[in-house]
């Protein structure tokens, strides 16, 4: 095995992942058994390297002199030849000097870098031309890096063409031709990866390995305290209910009936209807493909239970046998995170997530060691996420609204029943008509599928996210009309608030090109992504959070000021959100650097304005 080349401490030239950008960086650790170098950039950004995208500085030291004098524009027109944006428009005249340094400069690039490509392009990122994005003067980015050389042929990336599009100062007239050559080019390059190649978690999350496996046993732990509680003629904290007998927590036919909700919903899922879009890049630069069909999956789901309903079928079944339902599901979420973990063993270093492949057992059991395990097409992770849990709620809160009019007799459900539902019901449907948003969240793109996805999908989101509607049908609870439009206002608005954010962002990742956001500003970084810095991301860092939790609150409102049981949901999920959001934060000043200290400085507030 050869010994590594470069040491700690070296400041070297290291490739930026999927381009042959070349960044001034310092080493700062190296992993023996994944062979990876962890270096860092001038902006603070992260990476782990292999060695052959290391180069040692000396060898660009003929490229960083030059990048020393001159303009920016006048370097980029004079030594390249490529067609790419800081190339001089065709028929430009040279004069033979400028001419013959470009070839000698061409042919030292190519030595210098011992990089086989046809055409190359050199140019210094100045503080002048980077003043520019968007026309925004005061919030500029600067680069730190000395020299970044581009290649032709991978720059078709729509999000680099954009960066280069702020950035390099070229004559208006090249732009239709550099159109024409990305179109072009569009169609025949694979778009290159742009997050970090995946090495061994350093970095705990989540309180480490105490602190996951304490949570493997506190959230199960949580949902049996809550379930048992709501059952109470008084809820109260300090009111501690008793244990129930372990063998009334288990029935078969129960197991089997959960058993039988997941798999139809798993045949829902595999139909072939709805289309097939493709994920974000993953660290390899393959992107998998995702079926959108979890809205059908919901009309059939919802005839199905129209069907039940006709013949009969008590759907207050669910709501008798909460707690078994409740077991049932935690087992199965056992059953399957042991099976991923298993299976994540044997799986491709390069299929593995960036936050739960720490070498630690409990941690990687907790986070989940792969990111998208798949069975054939079949994503487990991406179909829990949506489908047998979220629907699930759906169908628990109907079937505690019909629990709740036969218990107390009524004709029509309580108005605090109506509302709970109807939010909620908004809420699922919601989430699957957008269901192509998810592709670009933290769940899908960076977590793990492991114990805290999969026991969170199946048991806690179906299991908890119902409590208002559980607790209301024990403990009803009379609202007025005004209070009731009040509260359905409140939702209203953290729905907007929640979608129009969710959008801004989805649309803008998935085509920053597009003409509707074309009155939006953003930050340009160096992976080639933007940070919006106008509309929502520009209200606050997180304004998609903060729809959630206005929503969070109209859903406990309903439920009155008895009890602090049911506003359980908006308390745990202001703590969720800020903890998501820390580590959220975490990531993206690893990933962008500086680039989102400047975010941060221009948007100060997290997720609440002028609050936090
Ligand atoms: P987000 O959808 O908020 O995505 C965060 C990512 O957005 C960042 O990592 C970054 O990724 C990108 N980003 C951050 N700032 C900007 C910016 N200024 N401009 C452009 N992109 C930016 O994360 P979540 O996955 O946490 O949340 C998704 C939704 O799910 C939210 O609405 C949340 O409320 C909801 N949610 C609901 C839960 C529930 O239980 N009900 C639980 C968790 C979340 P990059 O730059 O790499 O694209």
């Amino acid at each position: 095995m050869p010994s590594r080349k470069f040491a700690d401490g070296e400041v070297v030239m290291g490739r930026w992942p999927g381009s042959v950008l070349y960044y001034e960086v310092q080493v700062t650790s190296y992993d023996d058994v994944a062979h990876l170098y962890t270096v860092k950039y001038k902006d603070g950004t992260e990476l782990a390297l292999k060695e052959s995208d290391i180069r040692s500085q000396s060898s660009f030291k003929h490229r960083k002199s030059q990048s020393s004098s001159s303009s920016p524009s006048r370097r980029s027109s004079s030594r390249s030849r490529s067609r790419s944006p800081g190339r001089p428009a065709r028929g430009r005249r040279r004069s033979a000097s400028q001419s013959r340094e470009h070839k000698d400069d061409k042919k030292k690039t190519i030595q210098e870098t011992s990089l086989a490509l046809p055409v190359l392009v050199l140019f210094k990122l100045s503080e002048n031309n980077t003043r520019r994005y968007n026309g925004e003067p005061e919030s500029t980015e600067k680069n730190d890096t000395s020299c970044i050389i581009l290649e032709q042929k991978l720059k078709p990336d729509l999000e680099v063409k954009r960066v280069l599009e702020q950035y390099s100062l070229r004559s208006r007239k090249d732009d239709k031709k550099k159109e024409e050559i990305y179109s072009e080019k569009k169609t025949l390059v694979a778009v290159k990866p742009i997050e970090k190649v995946p090495t061994k978690t350093k970095e705990l999350e989540f309180g480490g390995r105490i602190g996951t496996f304490t949570l493997i046993f506190l959230l199960p732990a949580t949902v049996f305290y809550l379930l048992l509680m709501c059952k109470q003629d008084d809820p109260s904290l300090l009111n501690f209910p008793p244990l129930p007998a372990l063998e009334s927590l288990w029935e078969g036919r129960v197991f089997g009936v959960f058993l039988l909700w997941f798999f139809l919903q798993a045949v829902f899922y595999l139909l072939p209807i709805g289309k097939v879009v493709e994920g974000l890049p993953l660290s390899n630069g393959r992107k998998l493909q995702y079926r959108i069909n979890g809205i059908y999956a919901f009309i059939l789901t919802a005839a199905a239970i129209g069907v039940l309903l006709y013949f009969q079928f008590e759907l207050q079944y669910l709501y008798d046998h909460f707690m078994q339902f409740a077991v049932s599901a935690a087992a199965f979420s056992l059953a399957l995170s042991i099976y991923v973990y298993v299976r994540s063993l044997k799986a491709p270093e390069e299929e593995l997530a960036p936050g739960g492949n720490s070498g630690y057992f409990i941690y990687d059991f907790f986070t989940g060691p792969e990111l998208n395990p798949r069975i054939g097409s079949f994503d487990l992770k991406y179909f829990c996420e949506l489908r047998p849990g979220l629907i699930g709620w759906v169908v628990i809160n109907l079937a505690m609204l019909l629990a709740e009019m036969k218990i107390h007799n009524l004709s029509v459900p309580s108005l605090s029943m109506i509302l709970v539902n109807s939010f909620q019901l908004l809420y699922v449907v919601d989430a699957l008509w957008n269901e192509e948003a998810i592709l670009t969240t933290m769940d899908i793109t960076h977590d793990g599928f492991g114990f805290m996805l999969a026991f969170g999908d199946l048991v806690w989101v179906p299991f908890v996210y119902s409590l208002q509607a559980f607790y209301l049908v024990g403990h009803p609870t009379t609202i007025t009309w005004p209070i009731a439009a009040a509260i359905t206002v409140l939702n209203c608005v953290g729905y907007y608030i929640f979608r129009s954010a969710n959008s801004q962002k989805n649309n803008f990742r998935r085509n920053p090109a597009d003409p509707k956001l074309a009155n939006l500003k953003f930050i340009p970084t160096a992976t080639g992504k933007g940070l919006l810095v106008t509309g929502w991301w520009g209200f606050v860092r997180h304004p998609n959070y903060l729809g959630d939790i206005i929503m969070a609150l109209a859903w406990s409102l309903p439920c009155g000021f008895n009890h602090i049981l049911p506003y359980f949901y908006v308390i745990y999920f202001i703590c969720l959100l800020i903890h998501r959001e820390a580590r959220d934060e975490h990531h993206c000043k690893q990933k962008y650097g500086l680039a989102w200290e400047r975010y941060c400085q221009r948007v100060p507030y997290r997720i609440f304005p002028y609050i936090y």
